[in-house]
């Protein structure tokens, strides 16, 4: 949305160091500064900031960014409102065509109007209903809370909304998803409010601006629950209720709470739990898991003690395991049977909350204890039904401490080697990278690399990200050496290169941020982080790994090239290219000879 350029500009105008520092109170310390984490609780700051690659990471749970991804995280942004929260900093107006002003981001802004508008309509009608008001009252709701997550009303009218805006005939009201366009032919009412005699919870974004709604009805009719369709403004799978209003608790508390409704998530609040969120109608996705995950380190599930809860505690796992790093913490609490959030607080008080959320399932718990359900492991049949079940769980998790330490859970349960579980579901052991400076996101998703120039090039490609000077200085000599369509580290060297020099003079972060629309940028993100370490003084180090690098890659090509000639016919052309590429190899020892003496300087 925001034209990649401004981006590069303006992370090339702001300072990390200034922008966390308004937050975390930093300290020099050699070439980096330090301070204590704002994203988990610790007494001794692992929370570095660089400089020089205008990145930071932390080396207790692993969090990583640039300025922008720091306002992301830090303060519940979303990547545009971060960008113009920096430019602002910056004191850099963000170019009118580059942003908001496009066509979609005036729909966007006149939907929201129409939002704000139906909301303010809804809360007047709700301080005039008295059927309303006591409905929320039987519920247990003070006016305070009401007031807090914006509940409104909808009369039972057809045509409500008319009292609200100018003109009914909108097309925006209908966009919105606020009014619903009846078919002409079997209706004179063309058009009626989607919102009718319901209690309305608006549903806010990031900043606050409503984005939509949903709706419950006071007694017993159908559907109990009905949301706003999906807009330009609102996609269920992305967007969490009560996450704005839970946003500075999670800060504070170092945890999030996720619970299946709105009345749910209210109740919480109101009873002191204002972490609480809840999904919008839909079951938990790994985009809710992994926005929840990048905010705060433990996510509580507390879900209703029935078959439906039990299965959307299910999903929740299956959504977790694919985006979880081994340095966060997930846990499952399964309410007592016939029990939801609401209903425990009021029939129980918090404290009986409380001491269900201590009582939680540890995720590998949960994932062993749903997984075995209803098989009878004691019997050798019902060992490898679980044993089968685990499969396509443990596939989709990316390889690390937490997949391995699963694989050993289950391997106890149905009672066979660790090592022979693995074997059997085809899973590769995690990725070592030669050298590891700290837990980082994501780094072990990378696919295992056996062969040494697969090693050899995930190498070069740490050193490119962590060094875009010397990036756009080998653009050249290594692209050349890529496989097409080889093992993806060449796709991904290729990438680099090519974002490296589009934009000159990037800092680390302004390349990871280029790169960001990448499939592999999560992955992008913590190699740099690992590499925090290094600093300017290594550049010339670093220039002597490449150029070895170079050359070591060629000689690896010549000589597959030369040991498939060799199985060949002796055609003329065979004939003349075997001491070309015999004379070449030499060449590259002897230059590899010398240039090997100044690499491995680099200190790990
Ligand atoms: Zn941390």
């Amino acid at each position: 949305m925001i034209a990649q350029g401004f981006i590069q500009d303006l992370l090339a105008r702001v300072d990390i160091v200034e922008v966390v520092g308004r937050s975390v109170a930093l300290k020099k310390a050699g070439q980096n500064y330090l301070g204590l984490c704002p994203f988990h609780g610790e007494k001794t700051p692992s929370f570095t900031v660089s400089p020089s690659k205008q990145f930071f990471h932390c080396f207790g749970c692993g969090a990583h960014g640039s300025a922008i991804g720091f306002l992301m995280d830090h303060r519940g942004l979303g990547y545009v409102e971060a960008v113009q929260e920096l430019a602002q900093i910056a004191g850099i107006p963000v170019p009118r065509d580059a942003s908001r002003d496009g066509p979609a981001a005036g729909q966007r802004r006149s939907l929201l109007e129409a939002n704000e508008t139906a909301c303010a309509y809804y809360r007047r009608e709700l301080k005039g209903s008295p059927v309303a008001i006591e409905y929320l009252k039987s519920r247990g709701l003070t006016g305070a809370t009401a007031a807090r997550f914006a509940l409104g009303f909808a009369p039972d009218q057809w045509q409500g909304l008319k009292a609200a805006f100018d003109s009914y005939e909108e097309p925006r009201l209908v966009e919105a998803g606020l009014v619903v366009e009846a078919d002409a032919e079997r209706s004179d009412r063309k058009r009626y409010d989607r919102f009718r005699g319901r209690v309305m919870f608006p549903i806010r974004d990031r900043r606050g601006s409503v984005i939509g709604f949903g709706a419950r009805v006071l007694d017993g009719s159908q559907p109990k629950y009905l949301n706003s369709p999906e807009t330009p403004l609102f996609r269920k799978g992305q967007e969490l209720y009560g996450l704005y209003e839970a946003a500075e608790a999670i800060r504070r508390k170092h945890r999030v709470l996720v619970c299946e409704g709105y009345l749910d998530v209210i109740q919480l609040s109101q009873a002191g739990f204002e972490e609480s969120v809840a999904a919008l109608g839909t079951a938990i996705t790994s985009q809710h898991v992994a926005t929840l995950l990048r905010l705060t380190d433990t996510v509580v599930f507390a879900f209703d003690g029935d078959d439906a809860g039990r299965n959307a505690a299910r999903r929740a796992l299956h959504a977790t395991l694919a985006v979880i790093p081994d340095t966060k913490r997930v846990s499952f609490a399964l309410l007592p049977q016939g029990e939801d959030p609401d209903s425990l607080i009021r029939n129980f008080g918090a404290a009986a909350f409380e001491t269900e959320l201590a009582r939680a399932l540890s995720l590998s718990q949960w994932f062993l204890k749903s997984l075995s359900e209803g098989l009878d492991v004691s019997q050798p049949e019902g060992r490898a039904a679980l044993t089968a079940a685990a499969k396509p769980l443990l596939e989709s998790m990316p390889a690390g401490a937490l997949r391995m330490q699963l694989v050993r859970a289950l391997a106890e349960v149905v009672g066979t080697a660790a090592g022979d579980l693995e074997a059997l579901y085809g899973l590769s052991p995690a990725r070592r990278l030669p050298e590891s400076a700290g837990p980082a996101r994501g780094a072990t998703r990378a696919r295992p690399s056996g062969r040494p120039v697969e090693a050899l090039k995930s190498q070069l490609l740490r050193r490119l990200l962590a060094y875009p000077a010397l990036a756009r200085e080998f653009a050249q000599a290594l692209g050349g050496l890529l496989e097409q369509g080889g093992e993806p580290v060449d796709g991904q060297i290729a990438e680099v290169l090519q974002a490296a020099t589009a934009h000159a003079d990037t800092s680390c972060a302004a390349l990871l941020e280029a790169l960001g629309e990448s499939e592999f940028a999560d992955q992008y993100r913590a190699l740099c982080a690992r590499d925090l370490h290094l600093d300017d003084d290594d550049l010339e180090a670093v220039r002597c790994e490449l150029r070895d690098g170079v050359l070591a890659l060629e000689e690896a090509r010549v000589k597959s090239e030369l040991s498939a000639l060799e199985r060949q016919e002796l055609s003329d052309e065979v004939r003349q290219r075997i001491p070309m590429l015999t004379s070449r190899l030499n060449e590259l020892k002897h230059q590899r000879g010398t240039a090997t003496v100044t690499a491995g300087l680099v200190k790990p």
